[in-house]
């Protein structure tokens, strides 16, 4: 069995705050950068596959050399390797785009049984990726996992993660799979992991080697284009102390506090 677990690098989201529109419009945040926290649920699902079932993990990632990083970390918590897609071509690429260039990469490494990716990313939100790897590849698509039950026979199984409830399906594989933070535990990666991740040759692979045409990616092949970027308004904080002489009586003006003023009851 292979799996291939997609991460991307994003601001950590202590950062997240700082970065204006136009820095994220330029693609050039400047804060510090680290695995998608998401990410990290669908590396660890990946190694544990590989403990479950036996096989290979690998981390795939889009993005320039800096990139290696957050690479290098799904090493360290037990990924076999790592390898990475990147050409000035794809830069400013929409999510249908950053889904065959994923798409391209995984045949270009053989394949996988099983595509995991995190449910979003912290910077982009969409959710989005997951859905278009899996049409690119023509392959099922199992979204919201919270818990992978059985592989084998050609077969997953897996509980999906719904409002109401959970619900367990089963779908051929190849599968791609996007994965909910109530799957798993990520670990820490060990020393003796992270000196291995820290030696770790990571091979990069353009557009041509993937065999993109440079038309079909980046801002000017973009379906979708962001036509305006804006932080939300930051939210109003009060603190309302209720005093009283006696517990009774913050209670009773608590309550008128919560129907006169914030009209909640
Ligand atoms: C400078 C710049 C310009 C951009 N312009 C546009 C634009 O015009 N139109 C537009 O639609 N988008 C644009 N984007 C956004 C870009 O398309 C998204 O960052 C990308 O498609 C991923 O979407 P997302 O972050 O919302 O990921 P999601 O769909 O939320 O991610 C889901 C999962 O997919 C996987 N994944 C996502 N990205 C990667 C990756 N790079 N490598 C490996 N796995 C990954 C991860 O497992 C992740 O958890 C721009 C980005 C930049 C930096």
């Amino acid at each position: 069995m292979k799996y291939i677990v997609c991460l991307k690098q994003t601001p950590d989201t202590a950062e997240l705050p700082k970065i204006t529109p136009e820095q994220a419009l330029k693609g050039n945040e400047g804060v510090t950068k680290v695995m998608n926290p998401w990410d990290e649920y669908a590396v660890e699902e990946g190694i544990r596959l590989k403990e479950r079932f036996g096989g290979e993990t690998v981390a795939m990632s889009v993005g320039p050399d800096e990139v290696d990083e957050a690479l290098k970390s799904a090493i360290a918590m037990g990924c076999d390797r790592a390898v990475r897609l990147w050409d000035e071509a794809f830069a400013d690429s929409d999510y249908w785009s950053m889904a065959l260039i994923l798409a391209k990469g995984i045949e270009k490494d053989g394949g996988a049984d099983i595509v995991l990716t995190g449910k979003m990313s912290v910077d982009g939100n969409a959710g989005a990726v997951a859905h278009g790897i899996a049409c690119k590849l023509g392959v099922s698509l199992l979204t919201q996992v919270a818990k992978i039950v059985e592989v084998g026979d050609g077969k997953i199984t897996v509980e999906r993660l719904l409002d109401e409830g959970r619900e367990t399906v089963t779908a051929p594989l190849p599968a791609v799979i996007s994965v909910v933070k109530e799957i798993n535990e990520p670990r820490y990666p060990t020393f003796i992991r992270i000196r291995k991740a820290s030696r770790a040759q990571i091979p990069v692979f353009s557009a041509a080697d993937l065999g993109i045409d440079p038309a079909q990616v980046g801002a000017a092949a973009a379906r979708v284009t962001w036509t305006n970027l804006v932080k939300p308004e930051p939210k109003k904080r009060e603190v309302v102390i209720i005093e009283g002489d006696t517990p009774e009586e913050k209670a009773r003006k608590l309550l008128e506090y919560l129907i006169d003023v914030e009209k909640v009851l």
